[in-house]
């Protein structure tokens, strides 16, 4: 079959061997955060791979998400941990989906659910230890308290107890200490009230990597899955490689002359002749409009760069005074076949391959490779 014109080639079984170098490097169960579509690799089959590496819970963050994987069959324990009490706990009992706990009122709304589908909730206690984010703050103890009193009449099962990190990519931030400190305070607690936390999770990828003491009864990673580093830092600990190679076929190659100018807003003037490829890939692809440092693409192992602004749809590079690049050529973005990663993209659109990665656009196909 013919490669699409645009595609998004993931490496399904390089997601399974990054799920089990995570493993391997802490030697604990691993929930694989497949949150926005895998992160821009594909719900399901990313949830599948990760599954065949090993992985053993998986991680999104909407009801809808785990629904889909529950449709797909997938049988493995999801936790679901965006959801606001006016969602569809009904549904998602049925489904057998854990869910997060920051706030009473959403347990009270699950606990509606639960009356009316006569199923035990299943959730995970969130605690906020200094994200200010999701979790329980001020209310923690009254929601230990109803916990408490629920475990007691045998209405609920608190499956485990969790927090995440604000600054895991910064190993030495001293906010993680002092989270970390906040989490034993809450365990202790719970155990102060008679309450068994249950499995205690609490590191993401950047958790992972730099604070072992932090990996607790599980890990939940999603971007060193996807093979790349928090904040691109290197590291001994884990070798993982990235999963996603994005690419188009050039669409027109032409050459332009001296004095012309290149794109919206005719940012780009040419001094000499040039010959200019039209690349198929835009910002409703995921491109960056917002490119603060020079970025190329590679075509038959050169790379050439990005010239004049990124159209919706489009971006062009620019192929020398002479090129042998034809139209329908492939053209690589980032990924395996070519030596610029996410990482590169991310530095220079001034953000984080997490960004570039699950900002892939719905129309780029996502193909097996
Ligand atoms: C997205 C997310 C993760 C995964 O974070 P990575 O840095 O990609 O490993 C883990 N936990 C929660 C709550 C998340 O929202």
């Amino acid at each position: 079959m013919a490669k699409p014109v645009i595609c998004a080639t993931i490496d399904f079984a390089q997601i399974s061997k990054n799920a089990e170098a995570i493993i391997a490097a802490t030697n604990k169960p691993l929930m694989a955060v497949v949150k926005a579509d895998g992160y821009g690799h594909g719900l399901i089959p990313t949830a599948q791979a990760a599954l065949r590496g090993g992985a053993t819970w998986l991680g999104v963050a909407f009801t809808d998400e785990a629904l889909t994987l529950r449709k797909s069959g997938i049988t493995a324990p999801i936790l679901a941990w965006l959801t606001p009490p006016t969602d569809d706990f009904a549904k998602a009992l049925e489904s057998g989906i854990d869910l997060s706990l920051s706030a009473l009122d959403q347990l009270d709304a699950i606990m509606a659910a639960s009356s009316l589908t006569g199923i035990k909730p299943r959730v995970h206690l969130k605690v906020d230890t200094g994200m200010s984010r999701g979790g329980a703050l001020e209310e923690f103890p009254l929601l230990v308290s109803a916990i408490g009193e629920l475990l007691n009449e045998q209405r609920i099962d608190l499956v485990a107890t969790w927090s995440h990190l604000a600054c895991a990519d910064e190993p030495e931030h001293p906010l993680n200490a002092n989270q970390l400190k906040r989490f034993h305070s809450a365990l202790d607690y719970l155990e102060s009230e008679g309450i068994d936390p249950g499995i205690r999770h609490f590191a993401n990828s950047g958790g992972v990597l730099h604070l072992p003491e932090l990996h607790f009864d599980m890990v939940r990673a999603g971007l060193l899955l996807y093979g790349y580093l928090p904040g691109g830092i290197a590291t001994e600990r884990i070798s993982v490689q990235p999963a996603m190679e994005l690419s188009a076929q050039v669409a027109l190659v032409k050459r332009v002359p001296a004095g012309s100018t290149i794109g919206y807003g005719a940012t780009a003037e040419l001094s000499v002749d040039r010959f200019i490829g039209l690349i198929p890939l835009g910002y409703a692809d995921g491109i960056p409009r917002q490119l603060l440092g020079e970025i190329t693409c590679t075509i038959a192992g050169r790379r050439y760069p990005l010239i004049g602004r990124v159209s919706m749809d489009q971006v062009t590079v620019d192929l020398g005074s002479e090129t042998e690049v034809r139209a329908g050529d492939e053209a690589i973005i980032f990924g395996a076949g070519s030596s610029a990663t996410a990482d590169d993209w991310a530095k220079a659109a001034g953000t984080i391959s997490y960004e570039i990665l699950s900002r892939i656009g719905s129309r780029v196909p996502r193909v097996a490779r």
